[in-house]
């Protein structure tokens, strides 16, 4: 816990003196551009990964960076979607995954999980994209997935977890009326690159391929 507390305190003489204006404007709002899924992963920083600052994004975190699909059961993450949506106004939301994620690791053989149970229960919730490394590798469905299709699940997860983000009422309205876009990521954490899908996409393109536009607008401001 030292270093903690040591940090704390650093922020408190450092960083907060630094940001003071900014944090003065935030203290009493927030007006977030961006819904942020991602895993509870140690490796994975939101802001430093998107160079973005307190109050730029709405972060939601869980393992795996599952979005169950909606139901009329009330979870955080569905309220959370709710309010990032309707009450705040976001417009992007972004799912990002990333490499060597153990709970995906953890989907490819579900029954293998023992003493696990809310685990279990939770990673049925990425159950569609494993069939779908299975049926396209024709790997039987009793069959675990070995790590050679982790990669392949992770993406997979990602765009499942999109799929999912459409059945929420909140969410579909806005994406039908183009007042959201859902952008799908996989940050490698070895290269610190991102591979990107987007809702309707079938495959995933290099960062720079898929912002081409965005980064040629960014380089000539
Ligand atoms: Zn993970």
């Amino acid at each position: 816990m030292d270093h903690i507390v040591r940090g704390v305190l650093e922020f408190r003489k450092k960083a907060y003196p630094e940001r003071q204006d900014l944090f003065q404007s935030l203290a009493e709002s927030q007006n977030p551009d961006v819904l942020f899924f991602t895993c509870s992963d140690s490796r994975i920083d939101p802001n430093l990964l998107t160079g973005s600052n307190p109050g730029d994004l709405f972060i939601c975190r869980n393992a795996g960076n599952i979005i169950p699909p909606h139901s009329n059961e009330t979870g955080g993450m569905t309220a959370s979607i709710e309010y990032a949506v309707a009450v705040l106004g976001v417009r992007h939301i972004i799912v990002c995954g990333h490499t060597d994620c153990g709970a995906i690791r953890g989907a490819l053989d579900i029954p293998a999980l023992k003493g696990l149970p809310h685990v279990k229960e939770w990673l049925g919730h990425c159950r569609s994209a494993m069939e779908i490394v299975r049926e396209r590798h024709s790997i039987d469905g009793e069959m675990p997935l070995d790590a050679r299709y982790l990669d392949e699940a992770i993406e997979e997860n990602v765009q499942q977890q999109v799929q999912h983000l459409r059945t929420h009422p909140v969410v579909a309205a806005k994406l039908a009326t183009g007042k959201v876009n859902v952008h799908g990521w996989v940050y490698d954490i070895k290269s610190g690159r991102i591979r990107c899908c987007g809702w309707d996409s079938v495959e995933f393109r290099n960062f720079d391929d898929y912002y081409a536009d965005i980064i040629e607008q960014v380089q000539t401001s």
